[in-house]
């Protein structure tokens, strides 16, 4: 992703020390499942698109969805990329339910591949991402439910040289803009994208590109569980992300990232980005926030 507008950092820098985890908000077992499965990923290496490790972790995250009762769709195609074309797998997940109307849960799996950081392993971005779906997908196993959850894991989030024009963002554009021209665009009530969820100190950017409504349900939901802290409102900033290409084929889409990952956001792209930065508290914040909001979004007309 990619910051479009700058806030100020000393603001960022005050909430984060103010944003120390409490007792309270203590792991449940989906937080603990997620953080192991963003453990079992970071150990595959650096996981940029089109890679042997890449590969394997598709082969994971396939295993581990094919044990669970959903429908699963791999969608592999080439992008053409300034360094020419590199094939990539969006894998999709559908937890089906009666009303034909869909929720969808997305976030992306490829880590950054530039040459100046050789060792990036990317566990907040993206294996925070990659995990926490993939917790998510076992807490929504066999559940009753009436709108159908779709899970979807981007392939091709990050630049291969440098996010300007349209090097960036693969998987989710080719999706945005097949969804745009399918069934989806009458069936997707709202998708909900999220990006850099594991940081110990948790604090997400009230995200301006996001659909207006759905972000504000996204923090309501927060506020009602107690985590107000880690989904500070009024302080707007602006993300390029996942999210954007469906809030641009007319999708109501939110984007939920932290983007001041260590002191000034230091750990982000950066060979800084290991497991250690991350906690399954973070995880399991975001977690109850999601399934809240999916239980929030089923009510609606
Ligand atoms: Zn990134």
């Amino acid at each position: 992703m990619h910051r479009t507008l700058k806030h100020c950092w000393f603001l960022a820098l005050a909430l984060g020390v103010a944003c120390a985890q409490s007792p309270s908000q203590a792991a449940d077992d989906a937080g603990e499942r997620a953080f192991a499965y963003v453990e079992q990923l970071v150990a595959l290496g650096p996981r940029p698109s089109g890679s042997e490790a890449q590969l394997k972790q598709q082969q994971v995250i396939l295993e581990a969805l094919r044990r669970l009762d959903c429908t699963v769709t791999e969608d592999d195609f080439t992008a053409r990329t300034p360094r020419g074309p590199v094939a990539m797998k969006n894998i999709i997940a559908d937890f089906p339910g009666p009303t034909g109307r869909i929720n969808a849960v997305s976030g992306h799996y490829d880590t950054l591949g530039h040459a100046d950081v050789p060792a990036f392993v990317g566990a907040n971005d993206a294996g925070s991402s990659a995990g926490l779906l993939l917790a998510l997908a076992e807490q929504l196993n066999g559940e009753l439910r009436r709108d159908t959850v779709r899970l979807v894991f981007f392939d091709g989030e990050e630049s291969v040289i440098a996010w300007q024009g349209d090097d960036h963002t693969y998987g989710s554009r080719r999706l945005a803009a097949a969804w745009a021209a399918g069934p989806e665009r009458e069936r997707l009530q709202a998708l909900i994208n999220v990006d850099m969820v594991g940081d110990a100190n948790l604090q997400l950017v009230y995200e301006g590109n996001s659909t207006p409504w759905l972000r504000d349900l996204v923090w309501d939901v927060a506020a009602s569980l107690g985590y107000s802290r880690q989904f500070p409102a009024g302080q707007t900033g602006y993300i390029e992300d996942d999210h954007v290409p469906f809030v641009q084929n007319g999708f109501a889409a939110v984007d939920l990232i932290d983007f001041d990952y260590g002191l000034l956001n230091r750990y982000w792209h950066t060979e800084q980005d290991t497991l250690d930065k991350l906690s399954p508290e973070s995880l399991g914040i975001v977690l109850r926030v999601v399934r809240e909001t999916l239980r929030e979004l089923e009510k609606r007309p």
